[in-house]
């Protein structure tokens, strides 16, 4: 099944030099496929503000323009209003990735200017699902992880319920555990990963079917036809963990060479196209 261009219209992706910082190990979950959980052992240990203001200060000498944090479970960070804060007074455009579950512990006000994005797993069910989720008026998008039981009506369902019921305007689609490449570089897939070639077929399908507006994105820009190339072949990702551990390119992650230090749009990658950290957003057209 062919992507379906004729539908679909893909806007631009805008590119910031991007820090994600794993705030805390702290989890009320126990997800197969977790990424954290590989990299940060141990319980409960949460980034100190003295450390996380020291991380801040070095991204923005260095050029860094968006946070992404991330954990565990970043909600569960007692001090998270803290960092927030000191985002914001330095301008620093923020992104969140949560399993939503404590989202009710928070005001509206408490997420002014970030930007939430919740995980799930599924439309309904007992982990990550849209019926664990909790009531409130804050914002969010949803970041659907697809797995090897996912179908195309779930995907399609779930797209229609987070549009009516939680006025979603972005439904990005992922895949549990990263997919393997021809390199194997990346993780080993779990056995709820999806295989790679049903992962393309799924979001076709998915795209061909769906007649929602919310703007689509998709993970793995490289397992797609993009009508878009990107401007440069400089990497601007990198990734802290607690105690000053550093990996800049997620390809490394699987061999946890953990790097002094990082760079932003200076080391040149050949594999920017195919990028992990990269995406494809499409919006139908009218
Ligand atoms: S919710 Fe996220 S951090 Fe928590 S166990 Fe699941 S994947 Fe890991
Ligand atoms: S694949 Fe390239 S652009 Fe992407 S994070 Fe790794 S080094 Fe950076």
């Amino acid at each position: 099944m062919k992507f379906a261009w004729e539908k679909y219209e893909e806007l631009p992706i805008g590119r910031r030099n991007t820090l994600q910082v794993f705030i805390t190990n702290k989890c009320n979950l126990n997800c197969e496929g977790c990424f954290a959980k590989n990299i940060m052992k141990g319980e409960g240990i949460h980034i100190s503000i003295d450390e996380y203001k020291g991380v801040i200060d070095e991204f923005l000498e260095k050029g860094g323009e968006q946070i992404t944090l991330l954990g565990g479970e970043p909600l569960l960070h007692p001090e998270l209003k803290e960092m927030l804060a000191i985002n914001k007074e330095k301008g620093i455009k923020t992104t969140i990735y949560t399993n939503g579950y404590f989202l009710n512990k928070f005001d509206k006000l408490d997420f002014e200017g970030v930007k939430l994005r919740i995980s799930l797993y599924c439309k309904s069910g007992h982990t990550k699902s849209i019926d664990e989720l909790p009531k409130t008026n804050i914002p969010f998008d949803v970041c659907f992880m697809v797995s090897k039981n996912t179908s195309v009506d779930e995907l399609l369902e779930t797209a229609k319920i987070l549009e009516e019921e939680h006025n979603c305007n972005v439904f990005f689609i992922s895949s549990i555990r990263e997919l393997d490449n021809a390199r194997k570089e990346f993780f080993d897939d779990t056995a709820i990963t999806m295989n790679l070639l049903k992962y393309k077929e799924l979001i076709n399908d998915f795209l061909n079917k769906y007649i929602g507006d919310m703007e689509i994105h998709i993970s793995k820009r490289g397992v797609f036809e993009s009508t878009k190339t990107l401007p440069d072949n400089k990497c601007r990702f990198a990734n802290y963990f607690i105690s000053g551990k550093i990996i800049q390119c997620p390809y490394d992650v699987v061999n946890k060479v953990f790097q002094k230090d990082y760079t932003f749009n200076c080391r040149n990658c050949q594999q920017n196209n195919t990028c992990l950290m990269s995406k494809i957003v499409v919006k139908r057209k009218l």
